[in-house]
Parts: C-alpha cells; sequence; structure tokens
C-alpha cells in the first residue's frame, strides 16, 4: 500500500535530493513525473521507471485525476507557484505535500487549506528538519529544560550569492521568491527559533536592506534582521542574508547553559552541543534520514489516517510572520502579534 507521488518541478531539490531518497521509504514511491521540459521529462522518467504515459505536461496536468497510481502530488516548484498547483493538485482528487515556504502570503496559504478541505484531500508542508534526528533531539531537550530556562535564541542563515538577476535566478524575483533570503534561508532560522522555545512569539521588530545599483538586489532583500520578543520573556533574533559568509547556526541561551547548533539545519553533517552541567556534544543519528522519514510519515497519514506534524497550518502560521517581520521593517516599528501569528496594530 506504498503512496504513488507525482513529482512536479524537476529542479535542484527534487532531482538531486528528494527523488534519490524515495527507495530509503518503504511507504512511498514515485508514480508520475510533471515537467514543462520535455526532454527532462524524457530523462528522468527513464532514469527512474516511470511509464510513458505518467509522465505528463504542466497542460495535460489534469488528466492526473484519472491516473489511480498517483495518490499524492509533491510541489517543488518556485514558491510563487506553490499555491495554484496546490489548488490544481487538490481539483485533481490528489494529496499534497508542499515545499517550503508554503507560499508568498497568508492569504495564498488560507487558499491552500481551504482547498483541501473541500477535496478532503492532506496537506503537508516539507519542513524536512522536523524529521531530523538532532533537530528532534534539540526540540525535546529544550522541552526539557536542559539549558534552563530560555533567554535567548539567535539564528544566522547567510550565504553569499555570485552574480546574477531575477531573470536568471527565480530566488531573486519577487514574484517568485517575495522578500528572498528570510522566506528561503532564514525560514528555517524562525522555525527553529519557534520550535525551540516552544513558543509564539507577542510582539516582532525588523528591518531590512536592499543595496542600490546591485542587479542581485533589484527586488529581493539583501539581508533581513528581526527580534521576536516572547510571551516568556525570551528573545530571538534572526538573521538572514544572500550577501555574507555562509553560516547556518542556532544558538539558544538559557538560565544554566547553551544549546549551540551549527551547523544546524543543513542536508546533513550537522554538529550539536549542549553547554553548562549537561554539557555534552550530541550524536543522535544519521541527519539524512530527515528526506525519506518525511515521505513516510506523509504516506502514513494518508493511509493510517494519522495527524500531520508538519501541516498546512504550520506553514501559515510560518508566513503570517514572514508578513509580520516585513511590515515591522517597512513601516519602522513593532508589531503586535496574536498567538496564531496574526498582526494585531
Ligand atoms: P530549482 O530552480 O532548482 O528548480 C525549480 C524547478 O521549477 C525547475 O525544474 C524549473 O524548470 C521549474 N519551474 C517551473 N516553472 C518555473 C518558473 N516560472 N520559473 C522558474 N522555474 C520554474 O529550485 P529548487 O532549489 O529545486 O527549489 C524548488 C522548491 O523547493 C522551492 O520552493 C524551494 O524553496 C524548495 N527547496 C526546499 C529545500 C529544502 O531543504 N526543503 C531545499 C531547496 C529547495
Amino acid at each position: 500500500d506504498s503512496v504513488g507521488f507525482a513529482i512536479i518541478g524537476l529542479g535542484g531539490y527534487a532531482l538531486n535530493q528528494m527523488m534519490p531518497r524515495f527507495v530509503q521509504s518503504d511507504r512511498a514511491h514515485i508514480a508520475a513525473l510533471v515537467s514543462g521540459n520535455a526532454e527532462k521529462l524524457a530523462q528522468v522518467g527513464d532514469a527512474y521507471g516511470v511509464p510513458a504515459d505518467a509522465r505528463y505536461s504542466y497542460a495535460d496536468f489534469d488528466r492526473i485525476a484519472a491516473d489511480k497510481r498517483v495518490d499524492a502530488v509533491y510541489i517543488v516548484l518556485p514558491t510563487g507557484l506553490h499555491a495554484d498547483w496546490a489548488v490544481r493538485s487538490f481539483a485533481a482528487g490528489k494529496h499534497v505535500l508542499c515545499e517550503k515556504p508554503m507560499a508568498l502570503s497568508a492569504a495564498e496559504c488560507e487558499r491552500m487549506i481551504a482547498a483541501g478541505k473541500r477535496a478532503n484531500k492532506k496537506l503537508m508542508i516539507a519542513y524536512r528538519v522536523h524529521f531530523e534526528p538532532y533537530n528532534l533531539e534539540a526540540m525535546r531537550l529544550m522541552r526539557e529544560k536542559a539549558a534552563g530556562d530560555i533567554r535567548l535564541i539567535r539564528a544566522e542563515m547567510s550565504y553569499r550569492s555570485g552574480p546574477t538577476t531575477p531573470a536568471e535566478n527565480w530566488r531573486f524575483a519577487r514574484a517568485l521568491a517575495g522578500g528572498g533570503p528570510l522566506e528561503d534561508y532564514g525560514l528555517y532560522g524562525l522555525q527553529a527559533i519557534l520550535y525551540l522555545s516552544s513558543e509564539m512569539p507577542e510582539s516582532v521588530s525588523a528591518t531590512t536592506f536592499r543595496p542600490a545599483n546591485d542587479p542581485r538586489f533589484s527586488e529581493i532583500f539583501a539581508h533581513t534582521g528581526a527580534q521576536l520578543r516572547f510571551p516568556s520573556g525570551a528573545v530571538g533574533q534572526l538573521a538572514t542574508s544572500y550577501d555574507s559568509h555562509g553560516i547556518n547556526a542556532v544558538h539558544v541561551r538559557g538560565t544554566t547553559g547553551a544549546l549551540i547548533m551549527d551547523p544546524g539545519t543543513g542536508y546533513g553533517g550537522h554538529k550539536v552541543r549542549l553547554e553548562g552541567p549537561n554539557a555534552r556534544e550530541l550524536a543522535s543519528g544519521d541527519p539524512e534520514v530527515q528526506f525519506a522519514g518525511q515521505l513516510t510519515h506523509f504516506a502514513s497519514a494518508i493511509r493510517d489516517n494519522t495527524p500531520i506534524r508538519t501541516p498546512g497550518e504550520m506553514g501559515l502560521r510560518d508566513i503570517r510572520l514572514v508578513e509580520a517581520i516585513y511590515a515591522s521593517a517597512a513601516g519602522g516599528r513593532t508589531v503586535k502579534l496574536a498567538p496564531d501569528g496574526r498582526m494585531l496594530a
């Protein structure tokens, strides 16, 4: 009863990370492919043994509704296309696994959730880190107060992009990537601040920067910084950039110790340690199980009707916070938040 997935968007992440991992899940398999590029469709279809009649173009996607081999669609397209393809997939009667970030606005996220409910199909956001052993142990340790009461969480997610333009690379185009590094890389930091604190912020203040005369940043921000204030008094600080030397780190500082994750949320090679009375280097397992782990989790939710750890509602929550961060930066003011991430004022 393995779940058949149609992969839509045969780009870097699908081809290099996720598709090779399907064989590691005994509950999920690649049943169909959807691509706008006929040559790539033929080549990838042959490589994965996908039958010719299970290779769809964007134009003939809607006939997938009648394809019993396909239970779910995995959307790995540029972010600005997620909402429309999720709605189309639900209309075809399929479950949807959608890459992060869920979409570019809370309104789009709500449209996706509503379409899933109408179709009575499941929606999961592919937040792989929730299936990654180091992060799972870090969540558990912070809940158990292994560093005491949390006072400060600092997340830094940056790399320096080479020369490019919005026309060459969708990650630099506002219509497909929103404001840029925050939605893409910074989202891991925002997520980590939330799942390590187990709190929702009550207010946010933020700033963005876009240099003049740099073709990379004609549409998106080069960096975004945000400060989150939690009901407990803890403070979260997020810095994310496409124009500074690489880092992928999360530091949690509690009353008695600290948790250092550096790197913390990548594909592998995690280094995580506790400082203080519980000081030790974590050895939590193989980070690479996160890829197939999320496939098995979603397949189980479909087959056994079990709850989804990273549902559309989580994706929506995060995009609400992204919107609040940009509203704060644009208005030069602190934005107050409801517990579900909605802006209050
Ligand atoms: P990519 O540029 O490598 O691939 C994008 C694919 O979409 C390409 O096959 C491209 O041909 C296709 N496409 C269709 N319409 C397009 C259009 N109008 N403009 C540009 N491309 C178009 O990107 P990617 O790195 O594979 O990212 C795809 C999605 O996966 C994004 O949502 C991204 O955020 C997500 N992602 C997630 C992770 C993760 O760790 N979970 C990592 C990388 C990417």
